[in-house]
């Protein structure tokens, strides 16, 4: 039988939340700050332009991603609300394990159905 999260533990998972929700919005907010500037700057040479849409393109990608996370967060943080948080996975039901919830917070399933995931 899979033993659902303390309410100790329930509370650390809840601040690395928060911590890594904060963390996100100043992602966020840098990248756009950064797009702000250079849609300002005065791109000269095909150089400056292709190292800047380079830098443009990768900041896509991990503001894509962010924006994931971010979403996978909020999920976390409304079932903690909700009281429905048990630490255990959606697809299973058996521990997700707080050494996995302390680097992936937000972290939906176990190991094993995770890697069966990304496998099909
Ligand atoms: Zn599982």
């Amino acid at each position: 039988m899979a033993k659902q999260l303390t309410n100790n533990q329930i509370e650390e998972i809840k601040s690395l939340l928060l911590e890594s929700k904060k963390n996100i919005e100043a992602t966020l907010e840098n990248i756009s700050k950064d797009h702000d500037s250079l849609s300002q700057m005065d791109l000269n040479d095909e150089g400056d332009f292709a190292a800047a849409s380079r830098d443009y393109n990768n900041d896509i990608h991990i503001k894509k991603q962010q924006i994931e996370e971010l979403k996978l967060i909020e999920h976390a943080l409304m079932k903690i609300q909700k009281g429905t948080f048990t630490g255990l996975c959606e697809m299973c039901d058996s521990e997700i394990g707080m050494k996995r919830l302390r680097v992936k917070p937000y972290a939906k399933y176990c190991i094993d159905c995770r890697s069966y995931i990304d496998n099909n």
